[in-house]
């Protein structure tokens, strides 16, 4: 049965480690050890059993400080700019920059697990391009929350290949990602934008159609009787042929009259 706590992940490194470098493997458990800030491999088992808790196991089984470092590994963030690239790549055509990159980055929550093996940041950041001087302006930056899953392997940290990525909805105006809704393109497919409910409320931006209940920009909206708005494929149901409409009118006479 595969294990993943901190020291199995220790001894796994430290075989690893005497191999590439050709050492003892009792020589390099006491130098990983040490560098983990154990005096030495004796007194790390012996705190895996005794304090499990202590944070220089995880550094030790980890390979990283705290389980929110795993985003910085070579091969994860690597993974995670090109799905974020691909995420947005939309939205990024639609502007005039180039050379997007990922920045501001913040870890806002992280955890490893000792039992799966798997390490899992969520974090925030904005993908930021390079905006070309002679072009109109246009966003060249968009905020970006995701979370990443990842695994160890030959002592590397990379994305999980079931649900390593996700990146979360994130409300244009506010930035919270709670109760968020995706906008919707004039066509009805989703954009890479999401508004929360809140916001959407008194936005001068984005409304609902009141029959599909989607959100979209205002100026893919049109007003419908009552006061409400329907979207381009939804509009047709409210404005009736003249022959349906006739009938309509009839049918509400009719019950005028009873
Ligand atoms: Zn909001
Ligand atoms: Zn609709």
């Amino acid at each position: 049965m595969p294990n993943y706590t901190y020291l199995d992940l220790f001894k796994r490194r430290a075989k690893l480690f005497s191999q590439t470098k050709n050492l003892k493997l009792s020589v390099a458990q006491e130098q990983l050890a040490r560098e983990s800030g154990f005096t030495d491999f004796h007194e790390l088992q012996t705190v895996s059993k005794r304090s499990p808790g202590d944070p220089r196991l995880a550094k030790a089984g980890l390979g990283v400080t705290e389980p929110g470092d795993i985003l910085y590994e070579q091969k994860v963030y690597a993974a995670v700019e090109q799905e974020i690239e691909e995420a947005l790549a939309g939205e990024i055509a639609e502007t005039n920059a180039s050379n997007f990159t990922l920045e501001n980055l913040e870890v806002l929550e992280s955890n490893y697990c000792q039992r799966s093996g798997v390490g899992t940041v969520r974090f925030s950041g904005d993908y930021i391009g390079e905006q070309d001087s002679d072009r109109i302006y246009h966003d060249h930056s968009f905020p970006v929350h995701a979370e990443i899953r990842a695994r160890k392997s030959n002592d590397q940290w990379a994305l999980s290949d079931d649900e390593g990525f996700e990146i979360q909805g994130i409300c244009v105006d506010c930035e919270t990602v709670m109760n968020v809704s995706t906008v919707l393109d004039d066509s009805g497919e989703p954009t890479a934008r999401h508004i929360c409910d809140r916001c959407l409320e008194h936005s001068e931006s984005y409304g609902t159609c009141a029959l599909c209940s989607e959100v979209f920009e205002l100026k893919d909206l049109k007003p419908i009787p009552g006061g409400q708005l329907a979207c381009s494929e939804h509009i047709d149901d409210f404005y009736l042929d003249p022959e349906e409409e006739e009938g309509w009118e009839g049918n509400i006479e009719r019950g005028n009259d009873l």
